[in-house]
């Protein structure tokens, strides 16, 4: 973890589940980003009072760390604009190292009941919505890439993590018998191929681009066997390693490659 110095990091869905979880270890790291910006779609409402609480421990000006609680919701591209603004005028001039696409919806429906509205509706959100995200903080992130005093790819200098499933694997039978939620597994496939394609756009740039299955964890949407703890704290384990090889593929919460 020690390898892992992320200035600022922006995650969506950070209000609950993997997300805000995700947002509670980050401040607990040896050393903290400098700004998180936790992106959720109703930052006043009941489901935002732990991460409000949280991000009030760590306010705007903090010496250290600050925690800002942002508002965005992935399949409203005006949210999106504005929230870009929004941080690029705190950030001062400064890029974001690193951009987490969290958020994510699943529908329990069979290949037989899911309709035309589902399948629209949890790609927009799982799929079109990590899409929008990036363009919109592209130029933060080539900031933070050409501001970089490494010229590797890594997590540090500047990423976007797209937080997948093996049930987006197509070649994995994941589950299938148990779970077919066909709608959800399309839309993670249809991720796990952007990934890929930002991966090649913007190395360029230098910004590293890889898909993450966090594993089967304990949230209003996943089961055990992971905790929210046990999965983020080996997920952060994985970004401090991910370089220029683990650019454009899916990797599972140990940092073991999973086939597409
Ligand atoms: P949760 O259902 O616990 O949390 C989902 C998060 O996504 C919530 O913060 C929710 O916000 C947010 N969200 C949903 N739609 C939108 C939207 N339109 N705009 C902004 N935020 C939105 O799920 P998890 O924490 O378990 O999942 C996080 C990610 O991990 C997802 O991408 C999921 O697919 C992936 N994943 C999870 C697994 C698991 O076992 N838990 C397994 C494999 C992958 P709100 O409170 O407003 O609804």
């Amino acid at each position: 973890m020690a390898g892992l110095r992320v200035r600022s990091a922006l995650l969506t869905g950070a209000n609950r589940g993997i997300g805000l979880g995700l947002v509670k270890h980050f401040l607990q790291l040896p050393n903290p980003p400098e700004r998180i910006f936790a992106a959720c779609r109703d930052p006043k409402g009941e489901r935002a009072q732990e991460l409000q609480s949280l991000a009030s421990k760590h306010p705007r000006n903090g010496a250290l760390t600050s925690c800002c609680v942002d508002s965005v919701d992935v399949t409203d591209p005006a949210s999106i604009q504005a929230a870009a603004a929004r941080v690029t005028e705190h950030l001062k001039g400064s890029g974001l190292n690193l951009l987490i696409n969290n958020a994510g919806i699943v529908k329990w429906n069979s290949l037989d009941t899911t309709t035309r509205e589902e399948m629209s509706e949890v790609y927009a959100t799982n799929t079109i919505g990590p899409l929008l995200v990036s363009q919109a903080f592209l130029p933060l992130l080539k900031k933070a890439a050409q501001g970089s005093p490494s010229s590797e790819l890594s997590c540090s200098r500047a990423a976007i993590i797209n937080i997948s499933s093996i049930g987006g694997s197509i070649a994995s039978e994941s589950s299938w018998d148990m779970i077919q939620i066909v709608s959800y597994r399309c839309s993670k496939a249809a991720l796990n191929m952007l990934t890929k394609c930002q991966s090649l756009g913007y190395r360029q740039h230098g910004i590293l681009c890889a898909a993450l299955h966090p594993g089967w964890v304990q949230t209003d949407m996943g089961s055990p066997p992971l905790t929210v703890d046990m999965s983020v704290q080996m997920m952060l384990e994985v970004f401090s390693k991910l370089s220029e090889k683990d650019s454009g593929t899916l990797l599972d919460w140990e940092g073991k490659v999973i086939p597409w």
